[in-house]
């Protein structure tokens, strides 16, 4: 039986856009592919709020997150981490030799503040911040929009913002909050199969890629750039046209068709519905202020089991997430992103009281 998906990513895919990545190949050096490109780059900005530069990279979103931190990084980096992709980017940073820095919080749950980052980028010591947006280990969504305005102070530190579970769901504007990075990928809030990463790239960011050394060939910033303006959208190896054509479309729907506000509202109303029920069965994670729209990570107060739970629920068509790492069975997970309905979110809850009933 199918299992909609309840989980962070990969999620349902509109039957639309699944058939859109069945299309006969095109060769990727014609004028069509630019067209393609070309199209796709232009519509991204319009989800990003951006006029900067998109680049699109056949990985995952840690493709562009690894080629952003060490080809952006000429002095030392800040990575502010509150779970587990935050982590992630510090090991980035370290493994690729980046003198990294990571400034953890005390517990799951908790957000990075203003006041944090200012206190860091004061010493002087850093040339690039890292910020996860929304961190889908521990359901926080960080104050970016605040975080962001103590970043301009310092006009010599990059920006660079995982925005991979929230872009394309959530409110993010680029431009406004100064963003010279930011990276999402294809199986979150915008709709499609794995495999494609998409970034916002500032001149600055450009500018500064330049300066840095061995930035490796596949996903090096500066080459990924320079395709864009110099080859008309084209790209240094064959990217994942299935990718292309379903992304065309499905930013077709987004943009056209539902909207980015009715998007972002869709969201919202579907995270309140699920903090609501969590609040009177269990207890959300993170504090109110910074509940993610687009997943919520529930305490297991009640100590049920989560694999029974699943197991449960995979009988009724729904799958949804254990905690992710030192979280596991102490929380459990709810994703409500992309092309999620109220409907089938609320049937999902329905299932869960029956098996809280039941155990
Ligand atoms: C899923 C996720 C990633 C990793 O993205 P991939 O596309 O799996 O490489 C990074 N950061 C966050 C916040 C995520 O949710």
């Amino acid at each position: 039986m199918r299992k909609r998906l309840f989980i962070p990513g990969p999620v349902d895919v509109r039957e639309e856009v699944l058939k859109n990545m069945g299309t006969q190949m095109i060769s990727h050096r014609g004028k069509e592919a630019s067209a393609l490109q070309k199209r796709m780059h232009d519509k991204i900005q319009q989800v990003f709020h951006t006029k900067n530069l998109i680049v699109f990279s056949t990985s995952s979103g840690s493709g562009l997150m690894e080629s952003s931190i060490k080809c952006c990084t000429a002095k030392r980096v800040a990575v502010f981490s509150v779970g587990s992709f935050g982590d992630r980017w510090a090991n980035m940073g370290v493994s690729n030799g980046v003198p990294t820095d990571c400034f953890t919080v005390a517990n799951p749950g908790d957000a990075t503040t203003p006041d944090a980052v200012d206190k860091a980028l004061a010493t002087g010591k850093y040339d690039v911040v890292t910020i996860t947006h929304n961190e889908t280990s521990s359901g926080v969504m960080n104050p970016l929009g605040e975080i962001s305005k103590v970043v301009k102070k310092y006009p010599d530190v990059l920006l660079l913002v995982d925005a991979v579970s929230s872009m394309g769901g959530t409110y993010l504007p680029v431009d406004e909050w100064g963003i010279d990075v930011c990276i999402t990928s294809t199986q979150k809030c915008l709709g499609l199969p794995p495999g494609l990463s998409i970034a916002s790239v500032s001149e600055k960011a450009y500018n500064r890629a330049k300066t840095v050394k061995n930035r490796g060939y596949y996903l090096d910033l500066v080459q990924l750039y320079d395709f864009v303006v110099k080859k008309d959208h084209q790209y240094h190896a064959t990217p994942s046209l299935a990718h292309y054509f379903a992304l065309d479309a499905q930013l077709d729907y987004i943009l056209n068709v539902e909207g980015l506000e009715n998007r972002y509202k869709r969201h919202e109303q579907m995270a309140k519905c699920v903090r609501d029920w969590a609040n009177k069965n269990f207890e959300v994670l993170p504090a109110p202020e910074y509940r993610s729209n687009t997943l919520t990570v529930i305490k297991n107060t009640k100590n049920i089991n989560v694999g029974d739970l699943n197991k449960f629920l995979a009988e009724k068509g729904f799958l949804i997430a254990n905690g992710y790492g030192d979280l596991k069975d102490k929380t459990f997970r709810i994703a409500h992103m992309a092309d999620t309905t109220m409907e089938t979110v609320k049937e999902l809850l329905g299932c869960i009281d029956e098996f809280l009933k039941k155990n």
